[in-house]
This record gives structure tokens, C-alpha cells and sequence, in this order.
């Protein structure tokens, strides 16, 4: 199947999914994790609709920048090493993995020297796996409260990536994902502003999205299984 049928089915299914949940399908941003993605199919995606994609590493977003069609909204959704900020701060939308203080700090400092207010997400380290990255659940509201005093951090809301295993067993993940940014959102802080909680991927995203997901991130649906170039190529 070709990009414009997966794409086809993949909105039928945010639909049906987001109805099954009395929840409006319209809420709900379909982004498209282009990693490893050539400009040409990543174009493609766009002209069928796509509004915002998904990167996760800082030299590959920088190397298709310049080439993808206008309007197109860039999103961090990688570990995002401190050094490295500077590289993305004034070319995405959102940042979605920030995880620690140190990170935070960078983000808001570069942030403050381009004059700008940088969208954030709390990463959340739901099933508290060794592999992944991420603020433990249980720390989550010490740590939001500690960017207290980054003025120029907007919070707008948590992602989590779930464990790859049988949807159905993320839910209860997804779920408290969900408490989780009910709770912080009742939070008075400057830069508190949930608004977006982004999670789902293509083998979980209808789970996602029946648990109150409403930014799922989709790569291999859309585009097919991903081709890794071996190191040095
Ligand atoms: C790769 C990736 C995705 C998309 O995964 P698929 O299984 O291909 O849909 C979503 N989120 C993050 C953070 C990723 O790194």
C-alpha cells in the first residue's frame, strides 16, 4: 500500500476510534515520524495532508529543513542531548522528550536569547523501563513545579512511549498518562499550559486515543517499515 491509502485508513481508524470514545476526531493531530524518511515521501505525506511531522535526531531534522514544503511543523520527539539545543531551539514547533533539569535549562536559555517561547512536553517514563527515557511517573509533578522559574518554557502538556507489546496491555499505561496531565493541568503555574498529550504509535495509537491521546505519532503506518543505514554508508 502506498502513502495515500495508509494515510486513508490510518484517519478512518483516529476516527472510529475517537467516536468509539465520545471524542471528537478533529482533536486529534495525526503526526508523522519521518526518521530515517527520504524528503520525497516525507512531500508526498504533506501534500495528503500532513500538517506536522515527528523527528528524532537534531542532524537529520537540520539536513531536511531546507528542503521540505512550507508550513510543515517540525517536531523534537528524540532524546535531546543539552549541546544540542541550539541546533533545533529556532526551527521546531515543539519539543516533546524534555526530561531533566539540565535539559530544561539549556532549552530556556536558548530560548530567551532568539526572544522566543518554547513549546515543551514532559517525557514520561510510564512502565519505567531501563531502555527508555523519561521522568518517572511518581516524579513528574516535583519536577514540572521545579521549571517553575523558566520563563521561557511553556508547558503544554506530557508523552510517553509505551511498551511494544500487545496494545491492549498499554492501557493501563495510557490511563494514567491521562490522570497524570488531569492532575498537573489543575496546577497554577506560570508556565503551565497543558493542552496536548502525545502518545500512541502505530501499534498502539487506537488504544492511545480511546485513553484521551490527542497527538498519536505514526511512522512505519504511514511510510512502511523503516530502512536503517548501515553506519558509515
Ligand atoms: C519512531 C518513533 C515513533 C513512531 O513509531 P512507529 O512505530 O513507526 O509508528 C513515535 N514516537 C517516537 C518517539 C519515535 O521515536
Amino acid at each position: 500500500m502506498g502513502i495515500y491509502e495508509n494515510l486513508k485508513m490510518i484517519r478512518e481508524n483516529i476516527k472510529l476510534h475517537a467516536l468509539k470514545s465520545n471524542r471528537n476526531p478533529d482533536d486529534i493531530l495525526l503526526m508523522a515520524v519521518t526518521k530515517t524518511v527520504d524528503i520525497d515521501k516525507i512531500n508526498e505525506a504533506i501534500s495528503f495532508g500532513i500538517t506536522d511531522i515527528g523527528e528524532n535526531k537534531v542532524q537529520e531534522l537540520n539536513d531536511k529543513y531546507p528542503f521540505l514544503k512550507d508550513n510543515v511543523k517540525f517536531h523534537f520527539i528524540g532524546h535531546l542531548q543539552t549541546n544540542k539545543v541550539k541546533y533545533i531551539i529556532d526551527k521546531v514547533k515543539m519539543i516533546h522528550s524534555l526530561d531533566s533539569l539540565h535539559l530544561a535549562k539549556e532549552i530556556n536559555k536558548r530560548a530567551m536569547q532568539k526572544g522566543i517561547i518554547m513549546d515543551c512536553l514532559v517525557e514520561v517514563n510510564i512502565a519505567l523501563e531501563e531502555t527508555k527515557y523519561g521522568v518517572k511517573p511518581a516524579d513528574v509533578v516535583n519536577f514540572i513545579k521545579d521549571l517553575d522559574a523558566y520563563e521561557n518554557i511553556s508547558l503544554k502538556g506530557l508523552m510517553t512511549v509505551a511498551p511494544y507489546v500487545n496494545p491492549e496491555d498499554c492501557r493501563p499505561y495510557f490511563r494514567k498518562m491521562k490522570e497524570l496531565f488531569e492532575s498537573i493541568k489543575k496546577i497554577d503555574q506560570k508556565n503551565i499550559d497543558f493542552k496536548y498529550l502525545s502518545m500512541g504509535m502505530t501499534n498502539d495509537y487506537a488504544i492511545a486515543i480511546e485513553e484521551g491521546a490527542n497527538i498519536v505519532r505514526i511512522g512505519t503506518g504511514i511510510f512502511g517499515k523503516r530502512l536503517y543505514k548501515v553506519e558509515g554508508n
